[in-house]
């Protein structure tokens, strides 16, 4: 199947470009986070400096920005070889990843069937999304992973492990999440965001993986980690209560869509109830993407 999503998101044209630009802030001792800034299709890319070896969680969009993740990953890590994993296959968090030279780039096996699928689909779509995003999509080259895992991985760095995991489908269908269990540490994508709204990435026909039902189940056993730190796809890294909010979110906007459905509202009556009606209940949340709330009333309108 070739994915060519037809719905094209609006976003802020005058926006900062997405490029990666943040200085690395240190969260836990040897765990850094370069902050997205709050810019779109910036993510928060994490850094983790062991012993013996360095991992970086998420490139960026494009080969500038992972240029920068890169630059800023290696002076973090000195001589340490350098492992590179992707939360999930989207175009912001991994089409950076071929400025990685020399780099190890693990994925899960859910997640890179998801990218050979779609990635052409999404480079398109995100090409179409205006000048300031195609021009960093500009020499966009594909890297194969060098380790394919199923389920889990632990990687040893020296001194730290890094717990990576499958969770999927929830918000991609190869959803990975990295913790940290001494430092407490859970990097989780855009499983969970903090004043963004979530994304539902529900483009039919041609991708309609995005699984809202598992993706509460999986945030309730993200909840069971403990984590203290948790390092979001976008916006400032905080404590679990982003978990507890994102839960909160995600099971309103499913109960929400169950109610008004079954008075008989269609899916653009539900919309528009539920925009004011969720942007009223987060007054902080950034409103500048109301597609967001759209999909994810689609979403679970389909389940
Ligand atoms: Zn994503």
């Amino acid at each position: 199947m070739t994915d060519k999503p037809t719905t094209t998101p609006g976003l802020d044209t005058t926006a900062p470009p997405p490029l990666v630009h943040g200085r690395p802030v240190e969260i836990a001792e040897g765990v850094f986070v370069i902050p997205d800034g709050r810019v779109p299709l910036v993510p928060n890319i994490g850094v983790i400096v062991g012993d013996r070896a360095a991992l970086v969680v998420d490139a960026g969009l494009g080969p500038r920005s992972g240029a920068a993740s890169h630059r800023i990953a290696r002076e973090l890590a000195g001589d340490r070889p350098l492992y590179l994993t992707l939360t999930h296959f989207h175009p912001e968090h991994g089409f950076g990843a071929q400025a990685f030279e020399g780099a190890t780039i693990i994925y899960n096996r859910t997640q890179h069937e998801e990218f050979r699928q779609k990635r052409d689909g999404y480079l398109q779509q995100f090409r179409g999304l205006g000048d300031a995003v195609a021009e960093q999509l500009g020499g966009v080259e594909f890297v194969e992973p060098h380790v394919v895992y199923d389920g889990g991985a632990d990687l040893d760095l020296g001194g730290k492990v890094a717990q990576l995991r499958s969770w999927g489908p929830a918000h991609s269908r190869g959803d990975q999440t990295v913790f940290l269990p001494a430092e407490r540490v859970l990097l989780t994508g855009d499983l969970v965001e903090n004043r963004f709204y979530p994304i539902f990435p529900y483009f039919p026909p041609y991708d309609v993986d995005v699984d809202g039902a598992h993706w509460i189940e999986v945030i309730e056993r993200l909840q069971t980690l403990n984590a203290e730190v948790v390092v979001p796809g976008h916006g400032e890294h905080s404590g679990a209560g982003l978990l507890a909010t994102t839960h909160e979110y995600l099971t309103l906007l499913r109960s929400e869509v169950k109610r008004l459905a079954a008075q008989g509202h269609g899916e653009g009556e539900i919309i528009a109830v539920l925009g004011p009606q969720l942007q009223a209940s987060y007054p902080d949340w950034d409103t500048s993407e109301p597609w967001r709330i759209a999909t994810g009333v689609q979403t679970f309108l389909a389940q």
